[in-house]
């Protein structure tokens, strides 16, 4: 293992395992009767009439679409199902129990889930107390490691990691070092994804599920080191995309200006609801997503009372190391926002003493 050789990574079982190759791999023109599909065609043609069968496993429309996008070649994604499934297939292709993962906490929760479900050791670096990256802890956790999670902008402070760290990292420690960009089109600064190389251990996770609206498709991918990236295709499933989430998410990105105008009324509701929450006398961060973190004295009571009195339901992220009193709202429609506000605004006068003490109200 050493920094700069991100196949050398992988799990040394896997090199051994012959790739799958489905039917789909080779032929998908003429008369196809190799791969047991219903002939008699789909019962539901009004959602394509070709879903009766198999999706080609290198989804080569939107293969090249986001090799356009990113500047990056079409050997260097892996596209799935969702970025949580690109967590997974890192850690399927890297880790055998006992291997250490570093994450970097407070944090995105699945990047631990993932790899204990795995086997893997998690080790912990923390943020800084400003909530920003220090690189030393990173590569103290790392030291050793498979993979090393950054998030940035980060779940659920909605704070950017330095860039000139995460390269740092990604150049300095032996692990893969995997840049989550979920919520990077929010930030408004360059993805990483073009700074992937063949021999620099630093892969970037990217979604459709955020601004491009497209949760429900579950559509991400990760920008990888081409060597690493038939690692992962055999780690992954044969058909990764189905064919109704690859069309959804091509026809999502031919509307990139659309996305583009959604996420400024995002950040300009982002910054008029932090206004409103600082006029409160609440903490704010500062975010770089679609979402905002605030604190208050008793965030449980809070959180409570907003579920179940004014149907108003936020995120409780208390539980996080760094994390006292906080908690996590979705930047929604300006109408949306209102609703929440005004509903803070009367959980804050029903309970006083919630707001107060603690990370919350001075
Ligand atoms: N990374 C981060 C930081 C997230 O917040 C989320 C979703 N909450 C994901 C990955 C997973 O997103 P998806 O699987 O929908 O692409």
């Amino acid at each position: 293992m050493s920094a700069g050789d991100p196949a050398s990574l992988v799990r040394p079982h896997l090199r051994e395992v012959e790739p799958y190759t489905t039917a789909r791999s080779s032929h998908t023109g003429g008369l196809l009767l190799d791969a047991n599909e219903n002939r008699l065609g789909t019962l539901v043609p009004e959602l394509g009439e070709d879903l009766n069968q198999y999706p080609d496993p290198r989804t080569p429309e939107l293969r090249s679409a986001l090799a356009d996008r990113l500047s990056v070649s079409e050997g260097e994604l892996w596209i799935g199902n969702g970025s949580d499934e690109g967590i997974d297939v890192l850690l399927r292709a890297l880790v055998d129990p006992g291997d250490a993962v570093a994450v970097v906490e407070p944090t995105y929760g699945v990047y631990r889930t993932r790899a204990r479900t795995y086997g893997a050791d998690v080790r912990r670096a923390l943020l800084d107390e400003d909530l920003r990256l220090d690189v030393e802890a990173a590569a103290g956790a790392a030291a050793g490691a498979k993979a090393l999670f950054l998030c940035s902008p980060n779940n659920p402070t909605g704070t950017r990691l330095s860039r000139e760290g995460i390269l740092e990292l990604a150049d300095r420690v032996d692990a893969l070092v995997v840049a989550d960009e979920a919520y990077v089109e929010y930030a408004g600064g360059p993805s990483l994804a073009g700074e992937v190389r063949a021999d620099r251990n630093l892969a970037v996770l990217r979604t459709f599920s955020k601004a491009w609206g497209l949760a429900g498709a579950r559509v991400g991918y990760l920008a990888a080191p081409a060597p690493l990236v038939p690692y992962l295709d055999l780690a992954g499933l044969p058909y990764p995309v189905s064919k109704l989430s690859s069309r959804a998410a091509v026809r999502t990105l031919e509307r990139s200006d659309e996305m583009e105008r959604r996420v400024a009324a995002v950040r300009e509701e982002r910054e008029r609801i932090a206004a409103r929450l600082r006029e409160m006398g609440l903490r704010v961060l500062p975010s770089e997503s679609n979402f905002l973190l605030f604190f208050v004295g008793d965030p449980g009571r809070v959180q409570g009372r907003m579920a179940s009195e004014e149907d108003v339901v936020i995120r409780n992220r208390s539980d996080l190391p760094r994390l006292d009193g906080a908690l996590r709202v979705t930047v929604g429609r300006r109408e949306e926002n209102d609703r929440f506000l005004e509903a803070l605004e009367r959980t804050l006068d029903q309970l006083p003493d919630a707001a107060g003490g603690a990370g919350g109200r001075p």
